[in-house]
């Protein structure tokens, strides 16, 4: 009867650990692994269909500098701000976007102590 347990307690002390010790380890992702955003504030249109499209109100549209084409100085504009917290990675913000301005890269590595880090700025975006 208490040999069972002993067993048990055996056989998962010889097993390999299942967790990493991140981030000197990491987990090998899948190709099709979506990261965090990467924005073009020059190509961006600024129409909000980002927004519009999230399904988890993941974007609201704030007012940011851009540089303006050929380095004539800078405006100011509505952009897409990213609450990483919200964000389900389901890339339908990417698939709207009508300059492709707006795309989901494979770096993963956002992680941060103070939840504030999560929102991300249009040009921290960039
Ligand atoms: S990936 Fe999906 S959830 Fe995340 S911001 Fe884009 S539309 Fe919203
Ligand atoms: S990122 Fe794309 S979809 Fe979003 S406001 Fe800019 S142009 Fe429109």
């Amino acid at each position: 009867m208490i040999l069972q347990p002993i067993a048990k307690v055996a056989k998962s002390a010889l097993k390999k650990p299942t967790t990493l010790e991140y981030p000197e380890q990491k987990e090998k992702l899948a190709d099709t692994y979506r990261g965090i955003h990467k924005l073009d504030m020059r190509t961006c249109i600024n129409c909000s269909a980002c927004a519009k499209i999230c399904p988890n109100q993941t974007i609201v549209m704030v007012e940011a500098d851009y540089e303006t084409a050929f380095h004539q100085g800078t405006a100011t504009k509505i952009f897409p701000e990213i609450n990483l917290e919200r964000c389900l990675f389901c890339a339908l913000c990417e698939e709207v976007c009508p300059t492709e301005c707006l795309v989901l890269t494979k770096d993963t590595e956002f992680e941060s102590f103070d939840r504030r880090d999560f929102i991300k700025r249009p040009e921290a975006l960039e």
